[in-house]
């Protein structure tokens, strides 16, 4: 049998951290069994898909390296052939005209409240052989088995089970003409040939449904596997609606793909005890199995943690390309300063993400406009300015500009003017970067250059001198 699974978002919202952990169980099954994977857009609830989302989702994926095989599938672009399937089971008696008003049926739901029974279609139309529509308004139920048991093998949680008699004649065309999101997922999952479907739980209740259909066509039943929730920081589902992150924002604020699906990966599934898995070792070893049935939260650190192991462990050219990118998108033009190789090598073991080492390195690429307050009261003193000089003295003359020479100059100077080489580092390190933290002064000073340096360190001299 060959693996084929699908991801079937609907374009309702943005792809967040459950959708993207969804998506890449579905398409990590696929890949270790050599099957396919297909992206399936579930668009027919009009009043709520937006094509913004279906961006969101497409390049969310895209971003990821979640590649798909086949589609996207619009089920709006599949209309023909669920009016067709209907028509099938309408003729087979497995569907039916069902003509009941939504005052009836809401007066009906009221009285079975009141009774204490679960609401459900009170099956009115279920016998009676409705031929004229005209002018009438109808939708087209399936007939469900009235008794006898839907029982399916859960690959996460084990057997379930449903009794047909707490499932009701589900609508499957609206009284608009379009056919229900549990209608449509069944001819897309028989029509695309789905072996595995790996969703969320909250589609549970879904499933005996879906299968009642699918056996009514005489489908093969497909292996269900249901992943448990994940729970936002607070502890709060994550909802589409409410508190759910574009995935893209994590692009925004510089995470790599690389940790965000592994970090993602194991919101819910384990290998013992490791933690990093790089994109082959999540192909080779992802399964079904290993996959937890409680819930998972989101943890932000672990998260930063990650992103930080990613930026610190990938080669560095490869990091360098994507810092290049973010700066470019940060309108940093990155022909003003170092290589970005350099840059990497020489901030990358203290930041978490590319959004922070961009946004600690923009002086290497702009003049900035002030200096920190505190530091200009802490080191900027006339005294200090006299060390200044000296810096600029000495480096103007320096001939082989590295980090090694300048730390010479340093010293050197704090040997003469008895001052400690801290103290001398801070001072520059406020002249050239205008703050307080920075890397080593003297790589700092190596990588800036010796124009950018000594005019630096002029312009700090004259601020000095006109406080
Ligand atoms: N369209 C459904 C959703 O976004 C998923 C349906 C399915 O996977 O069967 O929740």
């Amino acid at each position: 049998m060959k693996v084929r699974t699908r991801f079937a978002p609907s374009p309702t919202g943005n792809l967040h951290i459950g959708s993207i952990r969804t998506a890449l169980y579905s398409w990590l099954f696929a890949r270790h069994h050599n099957g396919k994977f297909i992206l399936r857009i579930e668009d027919t609830d009009l009043s709520r898909s937006e094509s913004i989302s279906i961006n969101s989702i497409v390049n969310g994926l895209k971003w990821l390296g979640l590649d798909w095989d086949e589609g996207p599938y619009f089920q709006t672009q599949r209309l023909h052939r669920y009016k067709e399937v209907i028509n099938i089971m309408l003729e087979k008696g497995d569907a039916y005209i069902c003509v009941c008003s939504c005052e009836k049926l809401e007066e009906v739901r009221l009285k079975q409240i009141e009774k204490g029974y679960k609401p459900r279609y009170p099956g009115t139309c279920r016998n009676l052989k409705i031929i004229n529509m005209l002018n009438q308004n109808y939708v087209i139920r399936f007939k469900n088995p009235l008794s006898g048991k839907v029982v399916f093998q859960d690959k996460i949680r084990g057997e379930i089970s449903f009794d047909n008699s707490e499932l009701d004649d589900l609508i499957i065309q609206r009284s608009n003409g379009m056919p229900t999101y549990n209608f449509c997922v069944v001819v897309d999952d028989l029509d695309m040939k789905i072996t595995h479907v790996i969703r969320g739980e909250d589609h549970i209740n879904n499933t005996p449904r879906q299968i009642n259909i699918l056996k009514s066509l005489d489908f093969k039943i497909p292996i269900y596997a249901h992943l448990s929730m994940i729970l936002d920081e607070e502890g709060h589902k994550i909802s589409k609606r409410k508190n759910a992150i574009n995935i893209l924002e994590y692009c925004k604020n510089g995470f790599l793909p690389e940790a965000l699906l592994n970090y993602i990966i194991r919101l819910g599934w384990s290998c013992g005890d490791k933690e990093i898995f790089n994109i082959s070792e999540m192909k080779e070893l992802f399964n079904l199995k290993s996959i937890g049935k409680s819930s998972s939260t989101v943890n932000i650190k672990k998260l930063l943690w990650m992103n930080k192991y990613y930026i610190n462990n990938l080669p560095l050219n490869y990091i360098a390309n994507l810092l290049k990118n973010y700066m470019k998108k940060q309108n940093i033009n990155i022909k003003n300063g170092p290589d970005l190789e350099s840059l990497v090598k020489l901030f990358r073991s203290r930041y978490h993400t590319l959004k922070e080492i961009t946004e600690s390195c923009r002086y290497f690429y702009e003049e900035f406009n002030f200096f920190n307050k505190t530091a200009v009261e802490q080191y900027f003193t006339i005294q200090n300015c006299c060390i200044l000089e000296e810096c600029y003295e000495r480096m103007k003359k320096l001939f082989i500009w590295d980090n090694f020479n300048i730390s010479i100059i340093i010293n050197d100077i704090s040997q003469h003017i008895k001052i400690t080489k801290k103290e001398i580092n801070m001072i520059l390190r406020v002249s050239i970067t205008g703050n307080i933290h920075s890397p080593s002064i003297s790589s700092v000073i190596d990588l800036i250059g010796k124009d950018k340096t000594l005019l630096r360190i002029k312009k700090a001299i004259n601020y000095i001198k006109n406080l």
